[in-house]
């Protein structure tokens, strides 16, 4: 029997998970991903640390499908342009990896997509060929699944939402260089940076005001304790995504919407939020899916990864 090793390379740690080919988690890794020590260094530990969970397990290395997340768009080839969080740029990951384990394939792919293939694979979208995860956590991260495969699109670039542009007043620059993307209002840091501008304009009471390093928790939390001020800006950025959420079932016609990220830690609370400004958009009501909260949490990406490893083992 075949197992296969979800890898998850992320900015601070390295994930990894082994599954039995049906996808029961055998068995979960962390390493630190030792950015400061350059790129040669970070795979040689991917490596030793594969290594070593095959040994523990006593897997035979050539049984084992590998994928691996990895953040930015990667390529048709498996080259990667750049990934802003790990200091890497114009590399090929899958490849690195493979030489340094007896040349094995190493299946790579977006770390939202990743996640997406996750949850559709164990979480909150099993049963569904149709769907998309979006994140919302330090940014908006997305990931759409259509009739079985994730969309990766000509530049690696394929479902990702957060920088549509939703909100031509927002006077600050986003990272891709754009005004008012998604990105910039519904991620954690989107919440915070609304709830800090709503709280300068006005001088009404609300328990947020003078919180010292304000977080996205905070505001939500007094929101739903009742506060007014911590409402209007949850609302405020919910509705922007809320809208874009109904433009694009309106591309993907999906079967569930899930929500991930640090802010679906807030449960039905955001959940039915979200829900309430999306259901408002579309005329076409066919189009409207349900949205449900993500359930693998940080562990999507080691099982999409894993997942996506079998998937492409089998294509070929
Ligand atoms: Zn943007």
């Amino acid at each position: 029997m075949k197992y296969c090793i979800g890898i998850d390379l992320g900015g601070t740690t390295v994930k990894f998970g082994v599954f039995t080919y049906d996808g029961v988690l055998i068995q979960k890794k962390e390493i630190p991903t030792r950015k400061e020590c350059g790129r040669d260094v970070i795979f040689d530990d991917i490596a030793a640390a594969v290594r070593k969970i095959v040994q523990e397990n006593s897997l035979d290395l050539n049984n084992c499908l590998i994928g691996m997340g990895i953040a930015g768009p990667v390529e048709d080839t498996g080259r990667v342009e750049v990934s802003v969080n790990l200091g890497m740029s114009a590399y090929y990951p899958g490849i690195e990896l493979s030489r340094l384990l007896d040349n094995i394939p190493v299946y790579v792919l977006n770390d939202a997509n990743a996640a997406a293939l996750g949850e559709m694979w164990k979480g909150g979208g099993r049963g569904h060929k149709n769907m998309i995860l979006i994140t919302l956590g330090t940014g908006v991260g997305s990931g759409v699944i259509i009739d079985g495969s994730v969309i990766h699109g000509t530049h690696g670039l394929g479902g990702e939402i957060g920088h549509i542009w939703v909100n031509p007043d927002e006077p600050d620059l986003c990272q891709c260089g754009g005004r008012g993307c998604l990105d910039q209002i519904a991620s954690a840091t989107g919440i915070v940076k609304y709830a800090d501008r709503f709280l300068s304009r006005s001088d009404q009471f609300s328990t947020i005001r003078g919180i010292k390093n304000l977080s996205a928790k905070d505001v939500i939390d007094a929101a739903k304790s009742g506060d007014y001020l911590a409402m209007y800006t949850v609302n405020y950025c919910m509705e922007f995504l809320g809208k874009a959420i109904a433009d694009i079932t309106y591309v993907i016609d999906p079967e569930i919407i899930l929500i991930g990220g640090g802010i679906s830690k807030a449960g039905d609370f955001i959940r039915e939020i979200i829900y309430d400004h999306y259901k408002n958009y579309p005329k076409i009501k066919k189009t409207l899916a349900p949205i449900e909260l993500a359930q693998l949490g940080g562990d999507a990406g080691i099982y999409g990864a894993a997942f996506f490893a079998r998937e492409s083992s089998t294509s070929v």
